[in-house]
C-alpha cells in the first residue's frame, strides 16, 4: 500500500451533524410522524422562517423543487422568457426547462462573482426592443456570497420583472444586515447532503406573501382541491418534505450561526496560509456583506503561480483531497446550446475566466485544522515544486 492510499479523505463540503438532530428524529419516531408533512414540518418552517425574517416558508424535497414552485408561482410557461445568472450549478435553471420556458443567461461580475448590473441592464434593453421582457429573474448567491442586490432590483423594479433569489449556497449571509435569500419575490434554501446545513436532502421556498406561499403547498402535495374525494383541477407535484427530514433540518438551524462562523474561520486560514503565493486570489467579499464562505473559492493565474487550477485540483487529489473547479457557466453547456447569453463586457465574459482559473478548496465546517493544514501544506508545496522545475 503506498502512503497517499491510507490517507484519510478530506471532502470538499460533507454532512455535519451537530447531535442535536437524534432528539427531534427520535420525537418523529415516538408520535409516529413519520409521515406526511407533520409538526416538525410545520416549526421548521416557522423557525427558518423567523431565522431570516421573513413571513412564511414552505418546506419542500429540495431547492431545486423550491425554484419550481417559484416559476410556477410567477405563471412561467411555454416560450416565457427568464433570465438567469450562469455561473451556478445547473439545478438553478433547470426548472425553467421543466417549465418549457427559455432561459437567458446573464454573465458575471469581477467583485462578487455573481450576476452583473451591467450584463441584466444589457440583457433587458434587448429583450424590451423584442418586446419580449422575461417572466422572472433567478439570482444566484455562489459560494454563499451575495448578487449586487441594490442594483439587481433597482434594474428589476424598473422593468417590473420578480427575482427568484437562488440563496441555495447562501444561508446565513447577510446583505446590508438582512438575510441573503429574502430580497425578490422568493427565495430558495437548499439543505442538500453538501449544504451549510443539510436535511439529507431538502429544500425551502421563502417569501413575504403568504398567500403565494400556501399555494406553493398546495401545489406541492399534487394540487389537491379542497374535497373529500380526491379531486385536482391543475398539475401538481409531489415535492413536500418529509416530517423526519424536517425534524434533522430543525437540529441543523440550531447549529447555523456556529457553521457560518467555522467555514469564514476557515476561509480565513486559507488566506492568512495562501495570499502570500503570487496569482492567487481569493473570492472577495463585497462591502456590507457577509458571506457564510460555503466554500473557499480562489483563482489562480497560472502565469504567475506556475501552476493552473487544473493542475492544483489534480496535484491534491493525489493526496485525497477534493477540490473542485468552480462552476462551468450554464451557456457553456451542452444542455443549454443556442441559448442566449449576455455578458459584462462585450469582449470580455467574466464567468469564463473564473470557470478557467477557479479553485474550490475543502471548507466542510467539520474539516479539523489538522485536516486543512495539510490541505494547506499540500499546495505549498506542490506550487513551490512546480516553481522549482520550471
Ligand atoms: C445545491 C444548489 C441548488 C439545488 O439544490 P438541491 O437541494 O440540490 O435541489 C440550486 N442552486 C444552487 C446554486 C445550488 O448550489
Amino acid at each position: 500500500m503506498t502512503e497517499t492510499s491510507i490517507k484519510k479523505r478530506i471532502y470538499l463540503s460533507s454532512p455535519h451533524m451537530s447531535g442535536k438532530e437524534q432528539a427531534y428524529v427520535a420525537n418523529a419516531f415516538d408520535t409516529n410522524w413519520i409521515a406526511p408533512l407533520g409538526p416538525h414540518v410545520d416549526a421548521f418552517e416557522n423557525e427558518l422562517a423567523a431565522y431570516v425574517g421573513v413571513n412564511a416558508a414552505a418546506a419542500v424535497s429540495s431547492g431545486t423543487a423550491a425554484i419550481h414552485l417559484a416559476l410556477r408561482l410567477l405563471d412561467v410557461h411555454e416560450r416565457d422568457r427568464v433570465f438567469c445568472s450562469t455561473l451556478t450549478f445547473v439545478a438553478s435553471a433547470n426548472p425553467i426547462l421543466y417549465q418549457n420556458a427559455e432561459p437567458v443567461f446573464i454573465d458575471s461580475e469581477p467583485e462578487t462573482w455573481n450576476m452583473s448590473p451591467q450584463a441584466l441592464q444589457g440583457a433587458m434593453e434587448d429583450a424590451e426592443r423584442k418586446g419580449a421582457l422575461p417572466k422572472a429573474v433567478i439570482v444566484v448567491n455562489l459560494y454563499g456570497q451575495s448578487a449586487k442586490m441594490d442594483e439587481i432590483l433597482a434594474i428589476c423594479d424598473r422593468y417590473d420583472v420578480p427575482v427568484i433569489e437562488d440563496a441555495a449556497e447562501s444561508l446565513g449571509s447577510t446583505y446590508k444586515g438582512q438575510a441573503s435569500g429574502t430580497f425578490g419575490k422568493f427565495g430558495i434554501y437548499s439543505f442538500n447532503g453538501n449544504k451549510i446545513i443539510t436535511t439529507s436532502g431538502g429544500g425551502m421556498l421563502v417569501s413575504n406573501d403568504v398567500a403565494a406561499l400556501k399555494k406553493a403547498r398546495f401545489l406541492a402535495t399534487q394540487a389537491r382541491d379542497p374535497a373529500v374525494h380526491y379531486q385536482h383541477s391543475e398539475i401538481g407535484f409531489n415535492y413536500r418534505m418529509s416530517n423526519v427530514l424536517a425534524g434533522i433540518g430543525r437540529g441543523q438551524l440550531e447549529v447555523l450561526t456556529e457553521r457560518v462562523e467555522a467555514r469564514r474561520a476557515i476561509f480565513e486560514r486559507y488566506y492568512q496560509a495562501l495570499n502570500y503565493i503570487p496569482g492567487f486570489n481569493f473570492m472577495p467579499e463585497l462591502k456590507h456583506t457577509r458571506s457564510n464562505r460555503w466554500l473557499t473559492a480562489l483563482t489562480i493565474d497560472e502565469k504567475q503561480a506556475g501552476i493552473s487550477a487544473e493542475q492544483l485540483i489534480e496535484a491534491l487529489a493525489e493526496e485525497n483531497i477534493e477540490a473542485r473547479p468552480v462552476w462551468k457557466p450554464l451557456h457553456l453547456q451542452p444542455l443549454f446550446e443556442g441559448m442566449s447569453y449576455f455578458s459584462h463586457e462585450e469582449s470580455e465574459s467574466i464567468s469564463e475566466q473564473l470557470f478557467a482559473k477557479g479553485v474550490c478548496l475543502p471548507s466542510g465546517s467539520n474539516m479539523t485544522e489538522e485536516d486543512q493544514m495539510r490541505v494547506i501544506d499540500s499546495i505549498k508545496s506542490t506550487v513551490q515544486l512546480r516553481a522549482a522545475v520550471s
